[in-house]
This record gives C-alpha cells, sequence and structure tokens, in this order.
C-alpha cells in the first residue's frame, strides 16, 4: 500500500467519530485522519444549557463500555481535572451536558489524529483509495468514516421565514433571543423543546410561552429497565437482522425510549407552570397546546400568526400570535453534499442506505475499500443508533472490520 495513503480518513468530530478516534489511538500502526469543520469541539453548542443533563448512564462515555482501561474514560477526565471526590459529593442525579461537553474537549486536546477547521467539501474514489478535499489539503485514505452527525429538520411552512425570530431549537444559544416582554411558541414536543421551555419559564422573562407538540401529551421517555434492554449489542444486532418492514414497525413502538422527554425536565416544567398560576400571580403565561399541530405560519418578524389545527379534545386558539418561534421539529439523517461523487454507487434499499454488519455501507466499489457509516442508519440498526449507549461498541465493532480482527471484545 503506497505509504501516503492513509488507513481510514473520518470525517466530522462529534462524540461519535471522537469514540472511534479515542479507541483507535492505543491500535499500533493503524493510520487514521479526522476532519471536522469546526474550528474547536464543542456539543451542539446551541443547547448547550446550563441546566440541561445527560439521558443516559455516565458509563456510556466514549469508551468505557467497550475499553473501562481507556485513559479516555468519563472518569478519567474527572480523576485528572481533580474532581473525583467533589464530583462524588455534589451527587448530580445525572452528569451536566456542559461538564460532559468539558470531557468531550479534554479528550479532543489528547488526540493527535484530530484536525479542526477542516471542511471536507469532496470525495472522490479512484486508484484504491478514498481522496478528501477540504480547502487547503487532500487527505488518501482506503477507508472513509461518515460521521457528520444528523441535520435539523425544519417543517416546509417555516423555511423559507429562517432568521432571528424563527429559528430550530439547535441555534438557540447561537442566535440568543432577547426575550424580554416577547410572546414566544416552542413547536414541537421532544426533549429539546422541553429544555428550551423549561429555560424560559424559569425566568420571569417572557410574556408568554406556548408549547405546541402534535403527541397527545408532553410524554416522557421511557427509561425502564426492559427499554433500556433496546440499547445494548444483543438487541440492536437482532434488529439487524430483521426485514425491513418489521423494523419499521419496531421503530414507531419503539419511539419514547429515546424521542420521549426526561423525566425530570418535565416535572420542572408543570412545577413552574404551577408557580406562575398560584404562586406568582401570573396565570396563562406558560400554556400547552398538546394533539396540535401548526400548518401554516403568517406575518412578518414584527408578528407572526401560526394557524393551529388541534385534533384533541383541548381548546385551542386557531391562530397563534408570536414574536419568537421555535422550531423544536426533531432532526434526520442526510447523506453529506460533499458524498455526491459517490452518491449513485452506494446501494438502497426503499431509499435507504444499506448498512451492514460491520456499520459499511454497501457500494459497488471493491470490497477492500469501505464506507462506514456512523448515526446514520436508525433505519436499520434501531434506536440506538442516534444514540451514546453505543457510541463506543460501534466505534469498536468499525475498528475489528477495518483490522480484520478482534482488537475490541464486542
Ligand atoms: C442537544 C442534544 C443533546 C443530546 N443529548 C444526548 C444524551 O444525553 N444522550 C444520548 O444518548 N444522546 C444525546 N443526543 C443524541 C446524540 O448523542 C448526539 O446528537 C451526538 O452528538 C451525535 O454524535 P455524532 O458524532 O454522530 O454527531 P454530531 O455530534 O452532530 O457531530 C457531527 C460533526 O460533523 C461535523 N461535520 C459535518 N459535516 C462536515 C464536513 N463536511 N466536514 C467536516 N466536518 C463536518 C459537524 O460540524 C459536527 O461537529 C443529543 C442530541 C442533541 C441534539
Amino acid at each position: 500500500m503506497n505509504a501516503h495513503i492513509l488507513d481510514y480518513a473520518a470525517v466530522g468530530i462529534g462524540p461519535a467519530n471522537m469514540s472511534l478516534a479515542a479507541l483507535a489511538h492505543p491500535v499500533e500502526g493503524l493510520r487514521g485522519a479526522h476532519l471536522e469543520r469546526r474550528e474547536s469541539f464543542s456539543w451542539h453548542p446551541g443547547l448547550l444549557l446550563p441546566e440541561a443533563t445527560l439521558q443516559v448512564s455516565l458509563l456510556k462515555d466514549l469508551v468505557t463500555l467497550v475499553d473501562p482501561t481507556s485513559p479516555f474514560s468519563f472518569l478519567s477526565f474527572l480523576a485528572s481535572e481533580g474532581r473525583l471526590y467533589r464530583f462524588l459529593a455534589a451527587d448530580f442525579p445525572a452528569v451536566l451536558r456542559a461538564e460532559f461537553n468539558q470531557y468531550l474537549q479534554w479528550v479532543a486536546g489528547r488526540l493527535p489524529s484530530l484536525t479542526f477547521g477542516a471542511d471536507v467539501h469532496s470525495v472522490d474514489f479512484h486508484d484504491g483509495a478514498f481522496h478528501l478535499r477540504t480547502g487547503e489539503r487532500e487527505v488518501t485514505a482506503r477507508h472513509l468514516v461518515l460521521g457528520t452527525g444528523l441535520t435539523p429538520s425544519v417543517p416546509e411552512p417555516f423555511r423559507p421565514l429562517l432568521g432571528p425570530t424563527v429559528f430550530h431549537s439547535g441555534e438557540f444559544l447561537l442566535r440568543a433571543p432577547e426575550v424580554t416582554g416577547r410572546r414566544i411558541v416552542v413547536v414541537g414536543g421532544g426533549q429539546s423543546g422541553a429544555e428550551i421551555v423549561r429555560h424560559l419559564a424559569a425566568g420571569a422573562a417572557p410574556e408568554s410561552i406556548t408549547w405546541v407538540s402534535r403527541r397527545s401529551s408532553f410524554l416522557p421517555m421511557d427509561d425502564s429497565p426492559f427499554a433500556n434492554d433496546l440499547y445494548t449489542p444483543d438487541y440492536v444486532r437482532r434488529f439487524h437482522a430483521l426485514p425491513s418492514d418489521h423494523k419499521a414497525r419496531l421503530l414507531e413502538r419503539q419511539k419514547y425510549t429515546s424521542d420521549g422527554i426526561d423525566l425530570q425536565v418535565l416535572q420542572d416544567i408543570y412545577r413552574l407552570s404551577y408557580r406562575d398560576e398560584f404562586i406568582g400571580n401570573n396565570p396563562g403565561r406558560l400554556r400547552f397546546l398538546a394533539d396540535c399541530a401548526v400548518t401554516a405560519i403568517e406575518g412578518d418578524p414584527d408578528e407572526w400568526k401560526l394557524v393551529v389545527e388541534s385534533s384533541g379534545p383541548g381548546p385551542a386558539p386557531a391562530v397563534l400570535a408570536a414574536d419568537i418561534v421555535i422550531l423544536s421539529t426533531g432532526y434526520a439523517y442526510a447523506l453529506p453534499d460533499f458524498m455526491a461523487p459517490l452518491d449513485a454507487r452506494l446501494r438502497r434499499d426503499s431509499g435507504m442506505l444499506v448498512v451492514g454488519d460491520d456499520f459499511s455501507v454497501a457500494w459497488d466499489g471493491p470490497a477492500e475499500n469501505r464506507i462506514y457509516l456512523q448515526n446514520g442508519a436508525r433505519h436499520s440498526w434501531g434506536v440506538a443508533d442516534p444514540n451514546l449507549s453505543l457510541l463506543a461498541w460501534r466505534s469498536a465493532v468499525i475498528l475489528n472490520s477495518m483490522l480484520g480482527e478482534t482488537r475490541y471484545s464486542v
């Protein structure tokens, strides 16, 4: 193999590809490059609210479930920063997301294979290797690992209006809207919407906060033991082997094991609403519209008018006036634009990428050159795919496949 051809090039440095880099680090002779467009690591910075917590155990870090002895674990981070005893004494019910972000930044600073400020804008395959181009350099590698994360979903009616007063929840802290005296509508009844509602409701500033959800109620995440069993290697392997139509049915049924709202956040919101109504003398400041869909938006940045269709029994206004509209409407996987030259060579089933046992995408290129997919295969691997739970395990599966040996027990 040509000396300048790396073993692999990984695009995107979120937790998924950082886990791969951390587990690859001790593997002698393995040469990989990790490329990230951001100038430095930050974990969903637009939603890094100070009170937000992880929805999973701290053991579901970048490495621990595959290699508890790794120096890149969350516990190693706490120890290295001299906080182990204080962390124990603080006894947080869940790890603060801001602290997990510090951990991820700490790991990022210790892995020489990571390059920030490298936006991959094209990739091609020839002469037995993938050729990736960023603004400044070309990287050539035998395998490609896609870890570019999910893309914010914005429903059609809002798309032409995106800007300072209508935006996706992922931009909340980056937009930092002035909320004092404003009427705010949060669209979407999942975890991001809940976190933003809690954050806004805890302050006195907004005139009103209306939370609209299509769901029949503001539904909790099922975090019970049998639901958590769906987030294990054993289960996802069995899921992966099922026919696609069966998988689609299960995904719908298992939705609330990850897409529901953390119970603590729901309790906080309910108590804030109670406080407004009975103690703070501010009844009606917080409004909850379940079973409602926003079907259209009219007006201009001086005043938006949202057309609401209700399918439930509760009273709901037909039109909602708003100064700021926050779209907590989720995320979906989209193949990154730089893959356009290879797109037609990837195999699909009913429009979805075919992803194998080792997380490689079926394609018409040589079998010794693989395209691995991190966090893009929910349709194929199940509800755990976008989650932190199996991050380390999936990276270990990919590494074993690249190495052609069982370096990590999976
Ligand atoms: C606010 C929030 C909180 C979450 N909290 C939890 C939780 O508590 N527990 C849990 O299990 N899951 C959680 N998740 C889900 C999931 O764990 C995270 O989304 C996680 O960040 C996914 O990691 P990733 O590496 O796949 O993608 P991302 O973290 O999205 O990283 C992808 C990276 O790729 C980069 N990139 C994209 N295109 C290019 C390109 N062309 N060139 C170079 N770089 C590129 C992006 O800049 C980005 O940094 C959360 C999700 C969100 C949105």
